[in-house]
């Protein structure tokens, strides 16, 4: 075959916060609302720089121009391993007067990855439009796991997560495309959904990138039980997820990326791990 290529990008993931006010019952990721230290842009300065960057921006942002290299040589000394930056976090709900201050902090941290050279990619929830649009100024894409288009989840596992109104997630999906912000989103595999559960939400997805052509990943999220979660299933079987890539295949449109992270905890250090095994995001998620 002439196409067989593996690629990846490394990552970095940065937790502005594991609080969320969502209380899915698979999550091994959140903590209480207010019991969490934000991550402060010191400490997130200090991470990013401990990739070897900011000494010189040396990834040409399509966002803010920077210095050419002198040479070629000099380019590729200086490029780093890790280019993308996850901002992955937990949500703060859109009335708390808290939220003002944690959507600055998520775009102050975007900010500063930015100016240190790396390509932010951020998955906070649902945001409001205004939102969204903000923070399109500093990342390069945005992400939202879809997960599921049944409304039965709400009476399950989404009983007490407010965020998870399919629809609600839908339209994010629409709005980013209004805003031409490239996104990615997902399906969260095995909380409860059929087969043909997961055809709807696939069909979903590729009905808005139809509309506007700007999914630019899907990632296909098999559930694996964590330590601290209440969901009592299993493991999303392998054979099924097979079967949900060659759904994936036929019904989402060829130009849209999708991959299939390696089943694993949802759990806060999970979202250290390389992008393949956190959850929340592009090639991952805790949902969000
Ligand atoms: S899965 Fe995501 S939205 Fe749900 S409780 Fe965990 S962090 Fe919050």
């Amino acid at each position: 075959m002439s196409n067989r290529y593996i690629t990846y990008s490394p990552a970095l993931t940065l937790v502005p916060t594991y609080e969320c006010f969502n209380r899915c019952s698979y999550c091994n990721f959140r903590v209480e609302p207010g019991q969490d230290a934000w991550l402060s842009l010191d400490e997130a300065e200090r991470q990013l720089r401990s990739f070897g960057v900011g000494r010189t921006p040396s990834v040409p942002s399509p966002l803010r121009p920077s210095a050419e290299p002198s040479s070629r040589q000099s380019a590729e000394r200086h490029i780093p391993v890790v280019t993308e930056i996850l901002i992955l976090s937990g949500e703060v709900h859109p009335q708390s007067l808290r939220r003002s201050p944690w959507f600055q902090r998520i775009y102050d941290l975007c900010q500063l990855a930015l100016e240190l050279g790396f390509l932010p990619h951020t998955n906070a929830g649902p945001l409001s439009f205004g939102e969204m649009e903000q923070l399109k100024s500093v990342n390069v894409s945005l992400g939202l796991m879809l997960e599921q288009m049944t409304p039965r989840l709400l009476e399950t596992v989404h009983r007490d997560a407010p965020s998870k109104q399919p629809e609600r997630r839908l339209e994010q999906l629409d709005w980013a495309g209004q805003l031409r912000i490239p996104f990615t989103t997902g399906l969260l595999l095995g909380i409860g959904e059929d087969r043909s559960d997961r055809i709807t939400t696939l069909e979903a997805i590729a009905e808005c990138h139809q509309r506007w052509g700007h999914i630019q990943e899907v990632i296909l999220q098999p559930h694996s039980p964590g330590r601290t979660q209440g969901f009592l299933a299993g493991a999303f079987a392998a054979e099924s997820l097979i079967e949900t890539v060659a759904l994936a295949r036929a019904i989402l449109p060829g130009a849209i990326a999708y991959n299939s992270a390696q089943p694993g905890p949802i759990s806060r250090n999970s979202a250290r791990l390389p992008r393949s095994r956190c959850p929340r995001s592009r090639r991952h998620w805790p949902s969000g």
